[in-house]
């Protein structure tokens, strides 16, 4: 099992405000509603309900969220 997935090759965008990765013909984000995209994004985490990761990242809502937006924050 590698240990990162190729997250480039994945047909996402991630939304600029909340990170949240969503298929590259959505325009408006389903978690934030902002309509701010970028293709140069890293890292995937899957927030599935209140988890101990959720509340350690800061997530506060349900989906799919790169770790890395460029130009926008980092999650470490
Ligand atoms: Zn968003």
């Amino acid at each position: 099992m590698p240990a990162r997935a190729p997250t480039k090759r994945m047909p996402y965008k991630a939304c600029k405000s909340c990170g949240a990765l969503v298929p590259k013909d959505a325009t408006v984000c389903p978690v934030c509603g902002g309509t701010s995209f970028v293709d140069d994004w890293d890292g995937i985490v899957v927030i599935l309900d209140n988890s101990e990761l959720a509340s350690r990242l800061k997530f506060s809502k349900k989906g799919t969220f790169a770790l890395k937006v460029a130009g926008s924050y980092t999650f470490k």
